[in-house]
């Protein structure tokens, strides 16, 4: 990992604070809620500014059009006289912080993102916009194309379904171990069902319940509870992109309440 901000790098105006909100209150609203409150969003300019700087080499004029939606603030740049490489255009993101214990409890900004030109740099990858992510405060994976960001971002993903996973199986290992037993439905009925339904769909596209059959006095081995999963026949959807993103919403959230299901399956095995 490395710091996306070489000691030697001035860039243009400055960055943009990252911290819009006092530590202290940050860490103080983490005591009480158990999660720091976030900054508001800024919103970003839509429209490219044009300004000119004077080349300290030659004393040149420059022209700058900024990355579309560019929070730099170049204002102290403006007709200054500046060295071209340190003109940086910067669009952040919303900035989330999670606590770390580092010996004392700190908040940490988590996996930000930001988009960035540096239209005069000497590497060219930088003057292309591109996407650096911090992973976490002040260490960053930088330079990112299109692929390479959506690498980082199914690693994210990923972690974020087996951290849903290990949700699930601590639900069920407290209710274990304060005793409790795992919510199984009574024999020959459904548990809570799940659907997933799709936008303008005539009914649910996927259903998903705990079922548990039947006693099973013979101990034949049979299983006592499954989960059952179907779908409704002729319930088909045409999705425009609005359509298609609250699609993969429900797809996630309907992923995470399966494996609710599945763990809730395997603690009433353990159980039997
Ligand atoms: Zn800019």
């Amino acid at each position: 990992m490395s710091m996306t901000v070489p000691s030697s790098f001035k860039p243009s105006g400055g960055l943009i604070q990252p911290n819009i909100e006092q530590p202290t209150t940050r860490a103080s609203l983490a005591l009480l809620n158990g999660i720091p409150a976030q900054p508001k969003r800024t919103t970003a300019a839509k429209q490219p500014r044009t300004w000119s700087f004077i080349d300290s080499r030659d004393g040149e004029r420059m022209t700058v059009t900024c990355l579309p939606g560019c929070q730099s603030n170049h204002g102290s740049d403006q007709d200054k006289q500046i060295h071209p490489s340190d003109v940086w255009c910067q669009i952040r993101s919303e900035d989330v912080h999670v606590p770390v214990n580092t010996g004392k409890v700190e908040d940490f900004r988590l996996l930000s993102v930001t988009l960035n030109q540096i239209p005069f740099s000497s590497r060219y990858a930088e003057r292309l916009p591109h996407a650096n992510v911090e992973v976490i405060d002040d260490h960053f994976i930088e330079n990112l194309d299109p692929d390479a960001l959506q690498q980082v971002i199914n690693v994210a993903r990923d972690r974020v379904a087996q951290m849903e996973t290990a949700h699930s199986q601590l639900v069920e290992l407290r209710n274990a171990a304060m005793g409790r037993t795992p919510t199984r439905p009574a024999p020959g009925t459904f548990g809570p069902e799940i659907s997933l339904t799709a936008p303008g769909a005539q009914g649910s596209i996927v259903n998903a319940a705990l079922y548990s059959t039947e006693s099973d006095p013979l101990d034949t081995g049979a299983p006592l509870a499954r989960i059952a999963v179907w779908a409704n026949h002729g319930a088909d959807a045409e999705l425009d992109v609005a359509g298609a993103d609250q699609f993969l919403a429900d797809l996630e959230k309907l992923a995470t309440q399966v494996r609710s299901l599945r763990n809730q399956l395997a603690a009433i095995e353990v159980a039997r």
